[in-house]
């Protein structure tokens, strides 16, 4: 059993994350009072404001006893918002620390759970300076020097890529697969589940696409992103019919990308759809060279299969991401490595280095995990993977983050010289307002002067989605106009 009692319950799930990093447990049991239970870990967080200084004292226990302590104090700035955040962060640091100092093992993030490290960096840079904002990393969220240095890459590789004010981006969705992978959490469904569906998602799309000219409110699309699930799921005509919509919309765009993604659903004849529609760039993602592995996470392609797909996308002279995954069951540094190089030699636009997230609602979390590669042993693949990839001359331009990740590790994109995609950048730093269309997807709109972000999240269930489509169009109209 793992409990928490807080003072301040608003800050409950914030906390329990901080918890995560340390303890490998799904449920903790919020208490009423702040006495620590007789089993297992537990926190006790107590936080108080007086002469304009927040304190926050957290107390580790486990089986009854306290095993450590931390209180961390700091300005309590006025403001309701930022207040809000500086009591959250105190809250956040005084667990972690106190965590830390039991457990010994310091996270290469130190306390931050968040999404966007490199958009906390970007934003406290605006605010405090650029060394104001490398002390609060390194000294206030324990920020390893390493991941900072990691972070402040990214800006750099970022600078004068940033959109305009009055630019936006579209994404649109497609949530078919033709197997579900077992980390996956998407919207995506399967032939069993869409078997019949695609051609009324197909014409529930196209409606609430007639929507976009006017919640663009006379924005140019910057970056347009065709993603999934798997595009290239879909039939041929299905495919014509989405692509020629998106490309009326991308007319003028800097970017347009269509996410093939699975290599068992490229083909030929798809590929020059999506080439005559205009887009440029594609994704043809491997995530390991071992088909063993490929069979453990429900991938039903093959090593031989991801090299077909990837020759033949080069042909058509697209710019190709290609997305490899760290912490696989079953591999090691060696297996990533044995994955990563001949992934360079072919020397694609784009390596996305994902780190596996056992999420929620993946196959993966109700599985036997006795196979996965422990947190610890993911950090060491990613550091070669870093390394080799910046050997071959490519840099991170984007990361994030997710819940669940192995080792409280990234996600991070690398590029060749030239070959950012903007709308990964614009997504994951939220420099711009996206509208969002299809089942799950999610449109936002940066309120830059009130520093905040309002987002309509579309059904995530097909069924739903299509009973409720006005809902899903009203909610995006009443965001945007
Ligand atoms: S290809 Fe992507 S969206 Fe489809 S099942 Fe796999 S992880 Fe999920």
């Amino acid at each position: 059993m793992t409990s928490l009692y807080t003072q301040t319950p608003l800050f409950f799930s914030d906390i329990c994350e901080e918890m995560r990093l340390y303890i490998d447990t799904r449920r903790i049991e919020q208490l009423n009072a702040p006495v620590p239970l007789e089993e297992g870990y537990c926190v006790v967080h107590e936080m108080s404001e007086s002469g304009g200084r927040f304190s926050s004292r957290a107390a580790l226990y486990r089986d009854g006893k306290l095993v450590s302590e931390n209180r961390y104090e700091c300005p309590a700035p006025p403001g309701e918002l930022e207040n809000k955040r500086a009591a959250k962060r105190a809250a956040k640091i005084s667990v972690y620390r106190a965590l830390l100092s039991h457990f010994g093992t310091a996270m290469p993030w130190g306390s931050l759970t968040g999404v966007r490290p490199t958009k906390l960096l970007r934003d406290s840079e605006a605010l405090l300076g650029e060394e104001g904002a490398k002390r609060l990393l390194l000294h206030d969220f324990d920020v390893s020097p390493g991941k900072y240095d990691f972070a402040k890459g990214i800006l750099t590789m970022q600078a004068g890529l940033e959109p305009r004010p009055d630019e936006l981006d579209v994404y649109i969705g497609i949530p078919f697969c033709v197997t579900r992978c077992a980390y996956c959490s998407f919207a995506s469904f399967t032939p069993n589940v869409f078997k019949g569906a695609e051609e009324q998602y197909i014409s529930a799309l196209m409606e609430e696409l007639e929507d976009a000219e006017a919640l663009t409110g006379g924005r140019r699309v910057r970056a347009l992103y065709v993603g999934g699930g798997t595009p290239t799921a879909l039939s041929e005509a299905h495919l014509v019919k989405v692509l020629q919509r998106a490309a009326e919309l991308a007319r003028g765009a800097d970017e347009f990308t269509v996410e093939a993604g699975r290599p068992d659903t490229i083909t030929a004849e798809k590929l020059r759809i999506i080439k005559d529609s205009g887009a440029g760039r594609i994704s043809v993602n491997a995530q390991t060279l071992c088909d063993e592995t490929l069979v453990r996470i429900g991938r039903r392609h093959t090593t031989r299969e991801f090299f077909d797909a990837y020759s033949l996308a080069a042909s058509y002279g697209f710019d190709i991401n290609v997305d490899v995954i760290a912490g696989l069951p079953g591999e090691n540094a060696d297996r990533l490595m044995e994955t990563l190089y001949p992934i360079i030699e072919l020397a694609p636009a784009n390596i996305t280095v994902h780190t596996l997230a056992v999420k929620r609602a993946s196959a993966f979390a109700a599985a036997n995990m006795e196979a996965l590669p422990t947190d610890a042993a993911t950090a060491k693949p990613l550091e070669l993977a870093c390394q080799a990839l910046e050997q071959a001359g490519y840099r991170a331009y984007y990361m994030y983050r997710q819940k669940y990740m192995k080792g409280s590790l990234e996600n991070a994109g690398y590029t060749r010289p030239g070959k950012a995609c903007l709308y990964n950048i614009d997504n994951m730093e939220e420099l711009c307002d996206v509208l969002a269309f299809g089942v799950g997807a999610i449109s936002k709109r940066i309120f830059f002067d009130e520093s905040r972000i309002e987002r309509a999240a579309n059904i995530k269930d097909l069924r739903m989605y299509l009973e409720r489509l006005d809902d899903v169009m009203e909610r995006k109209r009443a965001l945007f106009l």
